[in-house]
């Protein structure tokens, strides 16, 4: 049985002397994991691991969290989301300060818990952020269907699902982002399964390797993506049998297949993407909530400064932006990867030993894009002190 730092030795010897290699972690699990297992120091310099579009709270175009915020304050409207998209910035607005400001705001840790919610509260308008990728999305298809078994006309979906093959293409087709291989999600791939990345290998000549969030796994996948990428023979792999399959869960795939449709949708920072989210199909138009309520999601914009689009798609790590520590921390975010627990920017100020900095320590270089607080977005100061 090899330990971590055996794995990671021979990670060391296949390396040495050649060339420098870029893996991706797509999942945002995958970057907290690597970083708190230790993973991350185990591993040579000439590897470099960045973080992917996988945190779901981070790549949520902002207009989706406006629209969430603006429903939330209608009358009669009661809004339930998991817990993590509570302090995202909006562009005036975060769903706890409008929970400050009086709106029905609850946070809940499932889908079902929202039905529930919804059985019980009939004088109200129910609607449930439905976040995140093919892990989340079976519940809330599982959701629709009960609420329409029990004949539920005071709920509906917010609905944001993202599907992550999609992005890792238009990640693959950016020149600007060489990669050698990914390392890909242990959460999803147990509902969509492994079968599903041979045309990246195939196409895009990247090998795909799934892992679960163990050092031993990690540092397995890693292993494997490093030695298909430096023979030249890429293929998928997976180094989390225990829980993922080739074909994926049936169960779940049919869940989702059953209530929603692919749509072209917008990401944070990638833009819109074809075929990269969900929507309801027509059937269950009556459970969507920008129909319901004649809402858009798809606005995307930055806090200026911010560089979050450029940490999502593994462009820079988060201490390249002048904001991290200095006016952006998780005690006072400015973008939405240092808010979630999944986010690259919050792993890193957590793991690398990152304090708050002071300003007056910036270069010269660095000051320009910080601006002052009021100025990084005055109305999120003005919310803030209501
Ligand atoms: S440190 Fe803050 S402002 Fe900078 S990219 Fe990360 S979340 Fe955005």
């Amino acid at each position: 049985m090899r330990t971590p730092r055996d794995i990671a030795a021979s990670i060391e010897a296949a390396v040495q002397g050649k060339r420098a290699l870029s893996l991706m972690e797509i999942c945002g699990t995958h970057t907290v994991s690597l970083f708190r297992s230790g993973v991350k120091s185990l591993l040579p310099a000439s590897l470099r691991l960045v973080s992917g579009p996988g945190c779901p709270v981070c790549v949520t175009p902002v207009g989706y969290l406006d629209a969430a915020c603006e429903l939330a304050l209608r009358e009669g409207v009661s809004i339930l989301s998991y817990g993590d998209m509570m302090r995202v910035p909006g562009t005036s607005l975060s769903l706890a300060e409008s929970r400050a400001m009086g709106a029905r705001v609850e946070v809940v840790y499932s889908a079902r818990s929202a039905v529930r919610y919804a059985m019980e509260h009939p004088g109200e308008q129910v609607v449930f952020l439905a976040l995140g990728f093919e892990t989340t999305t079976p519940a809330s298809a599982l959701a629709v269907l009960e609420a329409r078994a029990a004949g539920l006309r005071n709920f509906s979906l917010l609905v944001g699902h993202k599907r992550v093959l999609p992005a890792m293409h238009a990640l693959l087709e950016d020149p600007s982002l060489p990669l050698d291989g990914f390392l890909c999600p242990g959460h999803v791939s147990v509902v969509i399964g492994t079968r599903v990345y041979e045309n990246i290998a195939r196409s895009y000549a990247k090998a795909c390797v799934v892992a679960g969030f163990e050092a031993e796994s990690m540092l397995c996948a890693i292993e494997r993506l490093v030695a298909m990428a430096l023979s030249g023979r890429p293929a998928v792999e997976n180094c989390y049998p225990v829980a993922v399959r080739p074909e994926g869960n049936r169960l779940a795939l049919e869940l989702i297949d059953r209530v929603f449709e692919p749509s072209d949708t917008t990401w944070r920072a990638l833009g819109v993407l074809p075929e990269s989210g969900l929507q309801l199909r027509t059937e269950f138009a009556d459970y969507d909530a920008a129909q319901r309520f004649g809402l858009s999601l798809e606005a995307d914009s930055h806090p200026p400064g911010c560089r979050c689009g450029e940490v999502i798609c593994g462009k820079i790590t988060p201490d390249a932006c002048p904001l991290f520590r200095v006016a952006c921390t998780p005690s006072d975010p400015v973008g939405p990867c240092m808010v979630s627990s999944e986010g690259s920017c919050a792993a890193w100020f957590k793991y690398t030993g990152a304090t708050v900095r002071e300003a007056s320590s910036l270069t010269m270089r660095e000051r320009p894009a910080l601006g002052t607080p009021a100025a990084v977005d005055p109305a999120r100061s003005e919310s803030r002190s209501r």
